[in-house]
């Protein structure tokens, strides 16, 4: 008879505990997580089977593994286990360990996984955004009324931001070929559909937020993840038409615009979303599961760049002084969120994006 010989990683029991705050090797294999779970399939369903993988510290089988991504960590596994480990942790743990496992270049996903390295990641986008002002030579505050485009020229910001947004999709693009081959390594079969239609599969589920609808035990956690999803689908839609604006020389558009007003809708949208996120994770730990520093970054992050946003709004119409401290911040925000994102946890949204739709291209999830 063959010996099956397991190598446990301990360092990635110990990585996925502290992240979790769960103790995995807590887990009895009871069964009664995956028998809760509305996303789970009936041919190898999920997460006992990774929960057994994660306290044996088997990293092999959990890095590049399909199912882990199939959960939306609705919290139910967790709110009916009986030993209180908290799988929907464990696993949300897992999937942040992977995007950083996929990202490149690895010193930027090792600045961003870590507190202490915080000032260094915000460090960079300032030095460089400074560099860039410097070099159109406008680096200083300029007199008269407030016109963002006397401090940082428009030439310079899309052109500056289009060239580093193009290096990092290509950095992101490698990541994600990286986990299709590994995907297609552990869950190998035949494709069931082709990837265009799985693509508008996910789509649709994504856009009625299907999958966490099936939530009991976090109820509202759809309502706060649907108003911070179509509040930044919204400013980013914004973002679009004023770089149009820009460029048809039709900047800064009126107050009463329907961009402008667009905008500010969708600011409110993301305030609220990322207050009751926030309450949630404060006050609400036992039903929302805990927070790791992933999470608290990228909620702090999205909420200071709704509020510079808004700020810098009205330190325009104000004509404050302040206006182009304001904008200079909300430039660096951006940087961290758009240019960071394969590395913080807004990598769960492109990486659960392309698990989805192998998962839907193989028949793993079906409906
Ligand atoms: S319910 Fe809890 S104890 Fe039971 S298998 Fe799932 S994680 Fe383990
Ligand atoms: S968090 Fe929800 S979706 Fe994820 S494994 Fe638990 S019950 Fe299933």
């Amino acid at each position: 008879m063959d010996t099956l010989i397991l190598k446990p990683d301990i360092a990635f029991i110990q990585l996925t505990k502290k992240i979790s705050g769960s103790s995995v090797k807590e887990c009895i294999q009871c069964g009664e997580c995956t028998t809760v779970c509305s996303l789970s399939p009936e041919n190898k369903p999920f997460p006992r089977k990774e929960m057994m993988w994660a306290g044996w510290g088997l990293k092999n089988k959990l890095t590049g593994n399909l199912d882990i991504w199939l959960c939306h960590q609705c919290g139910d596994c967790s709110a009916h286990c009986p030993r209180g480990v908290n799988p929907a942790d464990v696993l949300s743990a897992i999937r942040q360990m992977n995007y950083l496992h996929y990202a490149k270049p690895k010193f930027l996903a090792q600045i961003l996984s870590k507190p202490s390295f915080l000032p260094l990641a915000a460090a960079i986008p300032f030095v460089i955004i400074l560099l860039i002002i410097y070099a159109a030579g406008t680096l200083k505050i300029p007199a008269g009324p407030v016109i963002y485009s006397k401090f940082f020229p428009h030439a310079w910001l899309n052109s500056s931001f289009f060239v580093i947004t193009m290096a990092i999709t290509g950095f992101t693009v490698s990541g994600i070929k990286k986990f299709w081959i590994d995907l297609k390594k552990n869950f190998p079969g035949s494709r069931k559909s082709g990837i265009f239609a799985s693509f508008r599969a996910v789509l649709d589920d994504i856009v009625f937020h299907r999958n966490f609808n099936k939530c009991t035990a976090q109820k509202s956690r759809g309502v706060s993840h649907l108003l911070v999803f179509y509040g930044f689908m919204l400013l980013l839609a914004v973002t679009v038409c004023a770089i149009i604006a820009v460029i048809k020389d039709s900047y800064p558009l009126p107050f009463l615009s329907p961009v402008k007003i667009a905008g500010n809708v969708a600011a409110l949208m993301m305030i609220i979303g990322i207050s009751m996120m926030v309450y949630h994770r404060l006050f609400e730990k036992r039903k929302y599961g805990n927070s790791n520093y992933a999470d608290w970054l990228l909620l702090v992050v999205l909420f200071l760049l709704t509020i510079s946003g808004v700020l810098l709004e009205i330190a325009r119409y104000q004509n404050w002084h302040v206006a182009y401290h304001i904008y200079f911040s909300h430039l660096v925000l951006v940087w961290f969120l758009i240019f960071y994102a394969p590395y913080i946890k807004f990598g769960h949204f492109i990486y659960r994006t392309v698990a989805l739709v192998y998962a839907r291209s193989r028949g793993r999830i079906t409906g």
